[in-house]
């Protein structure tokens, strides 16, 4: 696939996803969670699309000015969960019923008669309608013989949610072949409580139980994030004073050579003697902040 083939498949993904998201919020409207699900959601509306380390492709979803909703909100799936049986607790004409599952359906006359298991035992259910959402593996769609098309694709992700005080922009950030994740994806997004996801594509090779190991995790996070330096106050003031002083010494140090020494030793100085100080000050540095590095 060339450059303008991928911005172009790029291009339709964004639209198609703006237009699935658009619709799951305008239902959550309809029936009374949508102001739940954005004010605790992060909105955003950028997304860029990175090839190594170069930006190929952004786009943005701001929607018209009359749009009621953001482009696309994140937010956790229990947060959407909790929105959700909070508000069917208090429709009256609906009944959550926790721990049913069905067992066999049953296509009677305009209905169907359903066998529910309980713990408290089975019982049957005879209905007008069946709306099915047991989710992609819905057991209750093979009882009927109801065939869904579907691709699957051969991969295995690696997903974590990191929670962290960062900068980075509101934005969905996706790389293909990024330096810190060679030859394969990664896709950055962040959610309510300062949770980044952060998805990992592995390929399909990858041992999931070896992948899940915190020793195997966290350099794959550090790889993407870098090392984070957090100094308490105090240490960043003795860093920066110290640099001011090591000018200071260095300008003098300067002076008096020029005007002390023959100008051979002088260039000699600048040339290899002031750069050999910075490197000893520099390592020395790195070494009282190594144990400041997370
Ligand atoms: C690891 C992972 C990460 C994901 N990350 C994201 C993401 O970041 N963003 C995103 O948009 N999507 C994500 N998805 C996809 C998303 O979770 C699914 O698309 C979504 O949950 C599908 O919703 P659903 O209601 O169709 O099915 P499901 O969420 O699968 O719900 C089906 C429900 O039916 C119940 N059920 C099954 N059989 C029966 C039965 N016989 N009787 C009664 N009840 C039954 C199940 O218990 C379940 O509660 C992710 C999926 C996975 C697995």
């Amino acid at each position: 696939m060339d450059h303008f083939e991928l911005v172009e498949k790029l291009r339709e993904r964004a639209n198609v996803s703006y237009e699935d998201a658009k619709r799951a919020l305008e239902i959550l409207d309809r029936y009374g969670v949508g102001d739940a699900v954005c004010s605790k959601g992060v909105s955003w509306n950028v997304g860029r699309t990175f090839f190594r380390d170069s930006e190929v492709y952004n786009f943005n979803l701001l929607p018209q000015p009359d749009h009621k909703r953001p482009g696309m909100i994140n937010l956790q799936q229990y947060y959407l969960e909790e929105f959700e049986i909070t508000r069917a607790k208090e429709l009256p004409n609906l009944d959550l019923r926790f721990k049913n599952k069905v067992l066999s359906v049953t296509p009677q006359g305009d209905g169907a008669t359903l066998q529910v298991e309980t713990p408290d035992g089975i019982y049957s259910l005879e209905t007008d309608w069946l709306v099915v959402a047991d989710g992609a593996r819905s057991n209750i769609r093979r009882m009927m013989n109801l065939e869904m098309d579907g691709k699957v694709f051969m991969d295995r992700f690696l997903i974590a949610d990191v929670v962290m005080k960062a900068d980075f922009p509101v934005e969905r950030w996706f790389w293909f072949d990024p330096p810190f994740h060679k030859g394969q994806s990664v896709l950055l997004h962040r959610e309510a409580d300062n949770v980044y996801r952060i998805d990992f594509q592995l390929g399909w090779q990858a041992d999931p139980e070896e992948e899940k190991k915190p020793e195997n995790v966290i350099p794959r996070i550090k790889a993407m994030l870098g090392e984070q330096l957090t100094l308490p106050e105090p240490v960043w003031t003795k860093v920066n004073l110290s640099w001011i002083a090591f000018f200071v010494v260095m300008g003098f140090l300067n002076l008096i050579i020029a005007f002390n020494f023959p100008t051979d030793i002088w260039v000699n100085y600048k040339l290899f003697g002031g750069m050999g100080l910075m490197l000893v000050f520099v390592l020395g540095q790195g070494f009282l902040l190594s144990k400041y590095v997370e």
